[in-house]
């Protein structure tokens, strides 16, 4: 009998995750795999750019998880520099584009998996084409800028976006020596979190000599008569810049499911089923930043573009199409970022999202310390937390510190995936010793002050 023949659109953490795991569940003579990637590289770490960029990590290869040689000693058909440019849904067929080439051909699927990723959005500004402008999407774009930093003798650079991204690339910026100012278009910096949290993040950039102007929308970027970048507007002022880095978000790359009617949620992102099949379409999956995942705790679909859920749907996928059985249950919402020694986490909702989907709640914000308060190196960290009103549910938590304060946030993305309320979060079995934590962990005070400020509102 002839293998199945199982085409992926995109080589990255959510398509290679997918065929890798097929691949150790069916050997080639009973499913054969055919990956398209339109990029040089697959499996790549594009959470490890900054850190490339600030010179921590030294080699792009570093970054690259599983090349394409090592892809195909596994018989895994990787074609790169080949673009999917059209799915036949009806037919069961892909056709792709050679872009060393220029030379088209149709592919045939029995299974077909969709993982294009994301794409930054780019506004259509004026000048946003001018030599010195940077995104930081992939490896490509890495390399781009490294290039650019090594021509350019001027010190200033700007980050336009103050999300993770933004953050992240305003340390890099800052640790190659440059003069970092950040246009952020929000309240605050990390717009992740609530404005009271964000507002510790930009007094935090500040104390590093990075300035960050809030508030500040883009109109525009003026170049010189040799086309580079010489500053940016906005629509408060003008700001110097040598280089400019782009960190304005994503939105999922759906562009080839859109064209066929391949259904897609309130964010743009394909939607699926538990077990990463579109939904309606018996024989496609999708997976990674092009799909929306189910938010546990708000109970609607979001479009949230991070690795660490592209791996997972990659893994659930290729054991779906190898024959075994997956499932994504949908996730809470964690985060985790730095800059600097600043560590900025979250998990659940803010307060806008849970007043967006009706649920009526109180918080509390506690400081307290990563380490007992005597020991040496105790810095401090915030944690604030949102719990329901009247059933004490825990709806979220936002930490900003210095070490050991963001993987804080897995004991509360862990209460919130088991339901827990702040009140039986209290009694959590969590390790101390003083060079760990104080004697009741920063997540444990700000859980009992949860739990007083729900008695003072008489609701528990
Ligand atoms: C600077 C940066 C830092 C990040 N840091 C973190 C972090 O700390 N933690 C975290 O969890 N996440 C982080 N992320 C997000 C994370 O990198 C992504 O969520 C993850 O890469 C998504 O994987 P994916 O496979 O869905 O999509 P992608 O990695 O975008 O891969 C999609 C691939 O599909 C290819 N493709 C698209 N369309 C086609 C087509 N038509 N034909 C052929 N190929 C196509 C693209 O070239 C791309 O290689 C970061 C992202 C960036 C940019």
């Amino acid at each position: 009998m002839a293998a199945e023949r199982l085409v992926i659109i995109g080589g990255d953490a959510a398509g290679m995750s997918a065929a890798s795991q097929a691949r150790r569940l069916k050997g080639p003579d009973e499913l054969s795999i055919t990956a398209f990637e339109r990029g040089h590289f697959t499996s790549y770490s594009a959470c490890g750019i900054p850190y490339w960029v600030s010179g921590d990590v030294t080699e792009r290869d570093q970054l690259v998880a599983r090349t394409p040689e090592e892809h195909r000693a596994r018989d895994i058909d990787l074609r790169t520099r080949t673009e999917v440019t059209e799915i036949d849904v009806a037919g069961r067929r892909v056709r792709a584009l050679d872009r060393e080439s220029g030379e088209t051909y149709w592919t045939g699927f029995d299974k077909l998996v969709i993982a294009t990723g994301a794409r930054p959005v780019r506004p259509e500004l004026p000048g946003m084409d001018a030599a010195g402008v940077h995104g930081v999407q992939t490896l490509d774009d890495g390399q781009a800028l490294l290039e650019t930093l090594e021509r350019t003798t001027g010190r200033r650079a700007v980050v336009v976006g103050a999300g993770y991204i933004g953050v992240e690339m305003a340390e890099a910026m800052l640790k190659r020596g440059y003069e970092v100012t950040v246009l952020n278009r929000g309240e605050q910096p990390m717009a992740t979190l609530d404005p009271d949290m964000g507002r510790m993040v930009h007094d935090a950039m500040d104390g590093l000599g990075i300035t960050t102007v809030n508030g500040a929308g883009v109109t525009g970027i003026r170049s010189g008569p040799d086309g580079r970048v010489t500053e940016v507007t906005t629509d408060g002022g003008s700001y110097p810049a040598d280089v400019v880095v782009l960190g304005i978000g994503v939105e999922p790359e759906t562009t080839l499911a859109r064209a066929v009617g391949l259904p897609l949620g309130p964010q743009g992102g394909l939607l699926t089923d538990l077990s990463m099949r579109v939904t309606g379409h018996e024989n496609i999956w999708a997976g990674g930043d092009c799909v929306e995942v189910l938010d546990l705790v708000a109970g609607r679909t979001r479009h949230i573009a991070l690795g660490t859920h592209a791996n997972k749907h990659g893994q659930v996928i290729g054991s779906n199409v190898g024959g075994g059985y997956g499932t994504f249950p949908g996730v809470v919402g964690t985060a985790v970022s730095k800059v600097c020694d600043l560590e900025i986490a979250r998990t659940g909702l803010r307060e806008k999202d849970a007043r967006a989907v009706g649920l009526r709640f109180v918080t509390a914000t506690i400081e307290s310390t990563g380490r007992a308060g005597y020991y040496p190196g105790a810095r401090p960290m915030t944690v604030k937390m949102l719990a329901e009103y009247r059933t004490g549910r825990l709806l979220g938590v936002q930490i900003v510190g210095r070490e050991g304060a963001g993987k804080r946030v897995d004991v509360a993305a862990v209460a919130l995936t088991a339901g827990m309320t702040v009140e039986q979060m209290t009694a959590l079995d969590l390790g101390y010793a003083p060079p760990f934590s104080p004697v009741w962990d920063p997540v444990l005070v700000a859980a009992r002050k949860t739990v007083s400020v729900l008695r003072k509102a008489g609701t528990a």
